[in-house]
């Protein structure tokens, strides 16, 4: 079992800003002991959510968990006394790498930047979204190669370098 973050309700209430802002989420939610800290969305959702998230975490003995029904998906991570929960539609492919940056965060390699909740713009849709995500979550547009945010140096979606480009 890895050391705990001492940064948590940082980290976290980072990565509720990306969900909020980049509208990849419907509600979010961080709580302390069980206790709703900050949200968006409606508060009762975001209580119900954290609920749900605090329950299967539990059960589960897990650290993250993303449950997806039809359309619909819920994510959490727990991060000491923290949990993180959030509940969007559509595509969450993008879901566990973004939460487990909360635990471990992902440095551009070649300038430190944190890329963990920086966010790109699609090339094909316009829409920003999470650096960490390997395609867009809103039209499904591939964006594995990405510029570092401060340096410019491109980087997959995991923070590695990208391979030069062929002269061909
Ligand atoms: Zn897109
Ligand atoms: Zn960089």
């Amino acid at each position: 079992m890895s050391a705990e973050p001492t940064n948590c309700e940082a980290r976290l209430a980072e990565l509720v800003e990306l969900l909020r802002r980049s509208g990849l989420a419907e509600v979010g939610a961080v709580g302390f002991d069980g206790l709703l800290l900050e949200h968006f969305g409606s508060q009762e959702e975001a209580e119900e959510v954290l609920a749900r998230a605090i329950d299967v975490l539990a059960a589960s003995r897990a650290r993250l968990f993303l449950a997806a029904d039809g359309s619909t998906w819920l994510g959490g991570l727990s991060c000491g006394r923290f949990v993180v929960a959030a509940r969007g539609r559509g595509r969450h492919d993008f879901v566990p790498g973004l939460l487990s940056a909360v635990l471990s965060p992902v440095s551009c390699p070649r300038c430190g930047f944190d890329v963990s909740f920086a966010l790109v713009r699609c090339r094909r849709c316009g829409r920003p979204y999470p650096f960490l995500a390997p395609l867009c979550p809103f039209c499904g547009e591939p964006g594995v190669v990405k510029r570092c945010p401060s340096c410019g140096s491109r980087l997959l979606s995991d923070g590695r370098p990208a391979a030069r480009r062929l002269p061909f």
